[in-house]
């Protein structure tokens, strides 16, 4: 066959779509073997209706692994961040303690809502300020070590921290907490308000103990 006698074909992408173009393929195909395709080409170059509605079902499947492993990865990023938070304030409380006769801070466990309304102690953030590289009364309002990133009750806005501070322990000595019948490492100083985080079998709290160890309880 010489090139005057070739059949002419055009280009499917620009000239020929779906059913027209596997027609088109048919040919040619059906010219380079000697048998022509089956009417339709391949399969008129479109999805079936089922195979649609598997590819859409398996992508949502998809975006959903992927939009919860995204969220479980968040919520580990803000346990950690929250155990950092308090890692410092323990930090801030031994340097409260060395410059007030190795006590504790005596504070309001609950700001918002004071165990005597007509004593209300001092709030804790207004008393580790100075230990936070903060002044008091003015002291940032987003990225500080006294919010958690799982407050979404607002504690921190209403009480000027994310953590719950031990009223056990106000005014006692920092030595206190060692002496009594809890282990160091089991006596909670400054907590969660609320069970926020990730546990092992149910949502818990961050906890500063007095070793000033941090843990998830
Ligand atoms: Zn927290």
């Amino acid at each position: 066959m010489n090139a005057r006698s070739r059949p002419r074909i055009s280009c499917p992408a620009r000239g020929l779509e779906g059913a027209t173009a596997g027609r088109a393929l048919g040919a040619l195909g059906g010219a380079a073997v000697g048998k022509p395709w089956p009417e339709g080409g391949l399969r008129g170059g479109g999805f079936t209706l089922l195979e649609l509605v598997v590819l859409v079902a398996t992508v949502a499947v998809l975006v959903s692994v992927l939009l919860s492993s995204l969220a479980r990865a968040e919520h580990k990023a803000q346990d950690l961040r929250c155990l950092n938070n308090l890692k410092q304030l323990g930090v801030a409380l031994r340097m409260f303690a060395d410059e007030h006769q190795d006590r504790l801070p005596e504070a309001e466990p609950l700001p918002a809502l004071p165990i005597d309304p007509a004593h209300r102690l001092p709030r804790l953030c207004d008393l580790l300020a100075p230990h936070l590289g903060y002044l008091t009364n003015a002291m940032p309002t987003t990225h500080t070590v006294l919010r958690c990133p799982s407050d979404k009750a607002h504690r921190f806005e209403h009480n000027g921290s994310s953590y719950e501070w031990n009223a056990l322990y106000s005014g006692r000595p920092i030595e206190h907490p060692r002496r009594s019948r809890n282990p160091p490492r089991e006596a909670p100083l400054i907590f969660d308000y609320d069970n926020v985080h990730t546990g092992a079998t149910n949502d818990s709290k961050n906890v500063l103990f007095a070793d000033f160890h941090v843990d998830t309880l």
